[in-house]
């Protein structure tokens, strides 16, 4: 039996995948081996990256003059390339200034290690309030060399309602959490990324869309791995790139197409969360600590309101564990934050989530 994987990362995939991917494991496409064993410049794998690319820039409308990118390391190597790439100085520690709003742990993150080779200014962050809210966005200072914002906040359970304005500075964001969840209007951004165990396949590929303006400004010493016109240069095949998690990701992209692409992907995912939203602001055990304005569709945190803090740890790991018992798992909110999370990514169906309610409804009887 299949569970409701409520994973935050890596997280469920759409059964018709796994089932394609299954069928075609041993033999793709007439090749007589599996994708996982082809050559990355052979014939038959050359079609494999190139409609992943080309799907996903169908999907999300990227215009023609921004680069797609397929590289490893996860969102957490963007926190490095990033600056490294558009503001390192000459040498180390002589970096332009740069722009942080910090909405969560790992907008925390990603700010701390452009510390190293930028100088980081955070202009805003939400740390007061456990992050439940997103702070109103300042303008970015003259001469930044570029404006860092976490679209959706995966731990905490936030999102952007709306975009800071950033006039002519690069908005750079991380969407690994939301990339696919909703219509995005991509030329508002200079880079978007996303590792791509969320919303768009295993994990091991992290997808980069970079304007190409923003390529090939690294400093001479920045490795040559970690340099945006290393990749975009060679069509992300410098090296091995992740080759079956591209083939993934394809499979994936033409399930969202065939739903009806990111519009009606979109529908879905509010309903979703607005059917687990609306039962946690009626419930009386179980609420949901985000501002209304700034909730993730992806994303759900909640807490039991016990005002007893024994009871509520309690309360909340006999939670998790009945849950996974009942073929729902994965519940536990994220260790530093405690409580419980619904991850319903793209892959969660509808059924997941009344699923989910259904149970809380027992437990909390
Ligand atoms: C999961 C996640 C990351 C970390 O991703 P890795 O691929 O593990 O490096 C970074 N940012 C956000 C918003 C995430 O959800």
């Amino acid at each position: 039996m299949r569970v409701y994987n409520f994973s935050p990362g890596p997280s469920a995939l759409p059964l018709p995948v796994l089932e394609r991917a299954a069928a075609e494991m041993t033999d793709a496409n007439g090749s007589g081996q599996s994708v996982m064993e082809m050559s990355h410049r052979s014939k038959d794998y050359k079609p494999i990256i190139e409609k992943t690319e080309s799907l996903l820039r169908e999907l999300m409308g990227i215009p023609s003059n921004y680069k797609v990118l397929f590289l490893q390391g996860g969102a957490s190597l963007q926190f490095s390339m990033i600056p490294l790439n558009l503001a390192a100085g000459d040498t180390p520690g002589q970096g332009k200034k740069v722009t942080y709003i910090d909405t969560g742990i790992w907008a925390d993150k990603a700010a701390k290690e452009a510390s190293k080779y930028a100088v980081v200014d955070v202009k805003a962050s939400s740390k007061d309030k456990a992050y439940t809210y997103i702070p109103d966005a300042p303008a970015p200072s003259p001469g930044d060399a570029y404006y860092h914002i976490t679209s959706n906040n995966t731990i905490v359970g936030t999102k952007w309602d709306k975009l800071p304005d950033t006039g002519a500075v690069p908005l750079v964001s991380d969407i690994s959490s939301c990339i696919l969840s909703e219509p995005l209007d991509v030329s508002k951004f200079g880079i978007l990324y996303a590792g791509a165990q969320k919303n768009l396949g295993p994990a091991g590929t992290t997808v980069v869309i970079i304007r190409e303006d923003l390529i090939g400004h690294a400093p001479s010493w920045v490795p040559v791995m970690l340099r945006y016109d290393t990749h975009a240069g060679e069509g992300s095949m410098y090296n091995t790139p992740p080759c079956y998690g591209i083939y993934m990701i394809g499979l994936v992209l033409e399930w969202v197409k065939n739903l009806g692409g990111v519009d009606a992907v979109a529908k879905l995912n509010r309903e979703k969360a607005a059917l687990f939203y609306d039962y946690l602001d009626s419930s009386k055990l179980f609420y949901s600590p985000v501002e209304k304005q700034f909730r993730s569709l992806m994303n759900i945190p909640f807490v039991t309101m016990a005002d007893d803090d024994a009871k509520k740890t309690e309360q909340e790991s006999r939670f998790v564990k009945e849950a996974a018992a009942a073929g729902l798992i994965n519940l536990a909110g994220h260790r530093l934050v405690g409580g419980m999370r619904a991850s319903i990514y793209n892959a969660m169906p509808i059924d997941g989530v009344k699923a989910l309610i259904d149970f809380m409804n027992k437990f909390t009887a």
